[in-house]
């Protein structure tokens, strides 16, 4: 049985223990499968910051000059943008015709304290590192991202014997992290159930049920973006079949669902997008890492569908003006989403602040929020998927 096909078999196994157990088996779930499920995702995430490291670094040093780096980032950032703008709108369109929350009684409820309004330019200020050593300890992708494409060009300009020497080694190491994150893949099996199983069974249908109509209204945002986006993307930019495509990315689709992180699933994208989608590592290495941090097509489904529900819910009609104004912030919001579990709820508050929707609301998704961000997790590093494989191309063409 291949991997993908383990994972997924886990993945029902947990639903269905879960459902059975309940609230009843939460405490004994909590206590003794729980943490085997956290140990696992340690595992992954023990990669994160040697696997972008290294592999940026070779990646840029394979490159060898600077004007073709730029090309790449710049096309990245603007099919990035692109794709999640997109996004939004789907959001939209699909909670305008199931119209969640429409005749609900829920009322509000007390709003979940909000951070400090998120601040647009700390994503900018906090992308160079004032300390790179502690960057990397803190597992801050942007700033390990940029020191590593200063060390790439410090080598490059460097050159000669003394450069090979370091262009050898990093080699080396990027190869050890993608031997060791192979490694760390053949339990994910296990790791996907014990991760899954204490969701299943704390939010079992008590929980989702008076909310369904937003949990569909995401799902199937999602799969709308996913398969008309992403398909056109992988067949018409990507040379790739859209079958080819999402079988390739189904073991890294399924950790995003069950870790709700898109840094957290970076090293398994990583993999699936060179083993199993061809992607160099030049491209790899600097578009999924940037993805996981800036790309959220599905954090940005959500804030449509979230800020149609609440609409809704506390009978403000949503205006024209209001809606262009959600895809503006929700675009950047998305971009400034970090790529660990539940950050879109409070880059949620922004867009609900811009509009002047009320915040009560994040209290009704609160709720709900550990599902909801499941889908758009698997959506999130799908999407950084699809334009790597569109840049890949793009390069390769060159
Ligand atoms: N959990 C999402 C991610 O890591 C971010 C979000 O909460 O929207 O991609």
């Amino acid at each position: 049985m291949n991997l993908s096909v383990k994972i997924f078999a886990a993945l029902v196994l947990s639903v269905i223990v879960g459902l059975i157990a309940g609230e009843a088996g939460l405490p004994f779930i909590k206590w003794w499968i729980a943490p085997i499920g956290t140990m696992f995702i340690n595992l992954i995430k023990m990669m994160i910051v040697p696997v972008v490291f290294t592999s940026l670094v070779v990646g840029m040093t394979s490159l060898g000059d600077t004007k073709k780096l730029g090309r790449i980032g710049f096309r990245t950032v603007a099919i990035y943008l692109f794709t999640t703008a997109i996004a939004i709108i789907i959001g939209f369109a699909v909670a305008g015709v199931i119209q969640p929350g429409v005749g609900s009684e829920l009322g509000a409820g007390t709003a979940p304290k909000v951070k400090d309004a998120p601040y647009i330019m700390k994503v900018f200020l906090d992308m160079i590192p004032t300390n790179p050593i502690d960057s990397m300890a803190k597992a801050a992708i942007l700033p390990t991202i940029v020191f590593a494409l200063f060390i790439g060009v410090g080598i490059i300009k460097v050159g000669g014997d003394r450069a090979q020497i370091l262009v050898k080694f990093f080699d080396a190491c990027a190869e050890v992290c993608y031997k060791i994150i192979a490694m760390i893949m053949e339990i994910a099996p296990i790791g996907v159930f014990c991760l899954l199983l204490p969701v299943v069974a704390a939010n079992g249908p008590k929980v989702l049920l008076p909310l369904l109509s937003v949990i569909v209204a995401m799902a199937v945002g999602g799969l709308i973006h996913a398969v008309g986006v992403y398909s056109i993307m992988a067949k018409v930019m990507g040379g790739h079949s859209p079958i080819s495509f999402f079988k390739g990315m189904s073991e890294a689709m399924m950790i995003a669902f069950t870790t709700c992180s898109s840094a957290g699933t970076l090293p398994v994208n990583m993999k699936n997008c060179q083993e199993k989608l061809g992607v160099s590592r030049e491209v790899t290495s600097f578009v999924l890492p940037l993805g996981a941090t800036l790309n959220m097509d599905g954090t940005a489904i959500y804030m449509g569908v979230c800020s149609v529900f609440i609409a809704n819910v506390f009978n403000v009609p949503l205006t024209f003006e209001q809606m262009g104004l959600i895809v503006l912030t929700g675009t950047i919001a998305s971009i400034g989403t970090a790529g660990v579990p539940g950050a879109g709820l409070i880059m949620l508050a922004m867009v609900l602040q811009s509009v002047g929707l009320p915040l009560e609301g994040l209290a009704l998704v609160a709720g709900i929020d550990r599902v909801l961000d499941m889908f758009r997790t698997t959506v999130n590093i799908t999407g950084d998927a699809a334009v790597a494989i569109a840049i890949n191309k793009m390069e390769a063409d060159k």
